[in-house]
């Protein structure tokens, strides 16, 4: 099908629509056997492919429903019809001037621009998320996504600690104001869980690598290795700086503490990931090495940490890859489209069960577990209906490894080793979400470190509102006065 030759069709308004072109993945059977990622082409689509598939676009009269579901507001009628009209580099403008990480959001976001798309519950929604990835990296690699900055600087300092998305949001926004950056990560290479956390068959590395030199190119210092609280803290980064943002994500796995849970063979996600995905020569000497799986690998868990396991697991050689999940599909947070791919891929996932217990053999390595079987009661504070464990519907199910994704928090290292950081439950930073203002004067906070794991593109749109309240500080044009800490939690 060419851009001419496309089926058209009308809807109730007489509005002419194409059937969805949908973006291409490599064959199932080679790409589950390698970590290169699993669109093909460039993000799914090819030039002509795009074209079609922009073009369905309704341009919808304001307000666009696509837009209103965008955290970040970016003005996709606009970037659609630039791409229909093959003006690549002009769609890809259109959505950097809201999102600082493009390539990343299509590629890894469960796209909520494209579940408001209108033509969602009638012809299929526009795959508004890999074309603007699409987009992003032909304009990349054109170099015309690089970061401009005014010759005229400020003599204002800030540093930020982590290099994720929230803390490449911050950077990218200061740095266009003449500010000096510099950004602290921890691990061997920046990135943040783009590179630590999110496999590379989800996000070419090479995209994010792209994002990291712009932001090198346009000055950002980025110093790696160093844990700030360590050698170097936040007061030390406060002497030297003018205001200090603090992006450190949430990427300490948690346990569900049931017994057998330290046995060989058991690993937090974060740990199974690393050591899957990433490679050697960009991990620290204590995260090297490839899981040990075996053949049948169970993933406790249902969100999109559990599928990325799972999906690993698969391309390591497992014979079985089963995510456990204690509630049905209905209830499951990822991403659905992503599960779908996975279970092409040859993921089994198990509805209504969960472990209760590891079984170890004679050298202290997992062989099996005890799973319950479940039922759903009333929905709980989540909303969602709570699993209710059925009584005697114990049965063992062997296992050589397991990977545990059933939730994450930030590393309270941070908060505890800096004066008047409040944090509260499970090591949150305690901080204003509209001006990211933390309990420290001149400390900022954004992303899943305060709210939480949750989208790239919630991170980047509360890590622009704290990058702009770091403007107005440190120029002086408003002051932005610590919050107060919260009150002392009270003991039972
Ligand atoms: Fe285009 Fe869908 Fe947005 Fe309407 S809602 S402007 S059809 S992307």
């Amino acid at each position: 099908m060419t851009a001419e030759t496309a089926y058209r069709d009308v809807d109730r308004n007489h509005r002419v629509v194409t059937p969805p072109t949908k973006y291409s993945l490599r064959p199932v059977e080679e790409r589950a056997s390698d970590f290169a990622e699993a669109l093909a082409y460039t993000a799914g689509y090819t030039a002509e492919t795009a074209v079609i598939e922009a073009a369905r676009c309704l341009q919808c009269p304001e307000p666009q429903a696509c837009l209103l579901n965008c955290p970040a507001g970016n003005d996709i009628p606009e970037a659609l019809w630039l791409t229909s009209q093959r003006d690549f580099v002009g769609a890809a403008k259109v959505f950097a001037a809201t999102s600082p990480l493009p390539e990343v959001c299509g590629r890894a976001c469960p796209n909520l621009c494209q579940q408001g798309c209108v033509l969602g519950n009638t012809f299929g929604a526009i795959s508004i998320g890999k074309l603007e990835a699409f987009v992003s990296d032909i304009a990349r690699e054109a170099g015309e996504l690089a970061i401009k900055v005014p010759e005229q600087k400020t003599g204002k300092k800030v540093a930020i600690v982590g290099s994720g998305p929230a803390g490449i949001t911050v950077a990218e926004d200061l740095i266009t104001k003449g500010h000096a950056v510099t950004m602290y990560e921890a691990w061997p290479e920046a990135g943040g869980v783009l590179v630590y956390g999110i496999p590379s068959f989800k996000i070419n590395k090479e995209v994010v690598a792209y994002k990291i030199k712009d932001l090198e190119d346009a000055g950002v210092k980025i110093i790696t290795n160093t844990r700030i609280g360590e050698k170097i803290t936040i007061d030390d980064l406060l002497e030297e700086n003018d205001a200090v943002f603090l992006g450190t994500g949430a990427g300490i796995a948690a346990t569900m503490d049931i017994p057998g849970e330290d046995l060989k063979g058991i690993y937090p996600s974060t740990d199974f990931l690393v050591r899957a995905n990433v490679p050697e020569e960009k991990l620290p000497p204590e995260k090297r090495g490839k899981p040990q799986i075996g053949k049948l690998v169970a993933i406790i868990g249902g969100g999109d940490t559990a599928v990325d396991c799972a999906r690993s697991s698969i391309r390591m050689g497992a014979e079985a890859a089963t995510i456990v999940y204690r509630r049905t599909e209905a209830e499951m947070p990822g991403n659905a489209v992503e599960r779908g791919v996975s279970v092409d891929e040859g993921v089994k996932i198990n509805y209504l069960q969960a472990p209760v217990e590891y079984i170890g053999d004679e050298d202290g390595r997992v062989k099996a577990m005890k799973v319950i079987k479940m039922e759903l009661g009333e929905p709980d504070a989540s909303g969602r209906r709570r699993p209710i464990p059925i009584e005697g519907s114990e049965f063992i199910q062997k296992v050589d490894a397991v990977a545990l994704a059933v939730g994450y928090w930030p590393d309270p290292f941070l908060g505890k080793k800096t004066e008047n950081l409040s944090t509260h439950k499970w090591g949150l930073i305690y901080a204003d979400e509209a001006s990211g203002a933390t309990t420290r004067e001149g400390v900022f906070a954004a992303g899943d470190n305060v709210h939480g794991p949750d989208l790239i593109i919630t991170a980047i749109a509360t890590a622009h509102a704290a990058a702009d309240s770091m403007h107005k500080y440190i120029t002086g044009e408003e002051h932005i006065n610590p919050i107060a800490p919260p009150p002392p939690r009270k003991r039972r």
